[in-house]
């Protein structure tokens, strides 16, 4: 299974409310392309249909071997920014490295309000 991160390239949401846009989405798949298609084709999710109905593109910009659980890491800690090579140029661990020790991975289970450590 793969997680992966999605850059749209504007901004999507309530534009008079800067913490209720997204620019990123993460999602697992087992068939990343299979995904993909179903973003394109509305049939995907609330966020990369409302990207497509507005004609806003977006692209696959880093992936992690790993499923649901580390796709709820990463967005608990809201890391997506910093994960994004694009969002984030210049990040010290390299846009497509990301190690998760096993116990965090269990414990983002019990809590949500969370830091990205990167
Ligand atoms: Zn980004």
């Amino acid at each position: 299974m793969i997680v992966y991160l999605l850059h749209f390239e504007t901004p999507l949401g309530n534009p008079n409310n800067p913490r209720a846009m997204a620019s990123h989405y993460i999602g697992w798949a087992h068939d990343l392309a299979g995904r993909m298609r179903d973003h394109r084709s509305g049939h995907g999710a609330a966020l990369t249909r409302a990207a497509n109905e507005r004609g806003i593109s977006y692209q696959v910009v880093a992936t992690w071997p790993g499923d649901r659980a580390l796709e709820r890491w990463i967005k608990l800690r809201k890391c997506a920014p910093r994960l994004c090579p694009i969002c984030a140029q210049a990040h010290p661990l390299g846009p497509f490295t990301i190690h998760l020790p096993v116990s965090d991975l269990v414990q983002v289970q019990s809590y949500d309000r969370v830091e990205c450590p990167f």
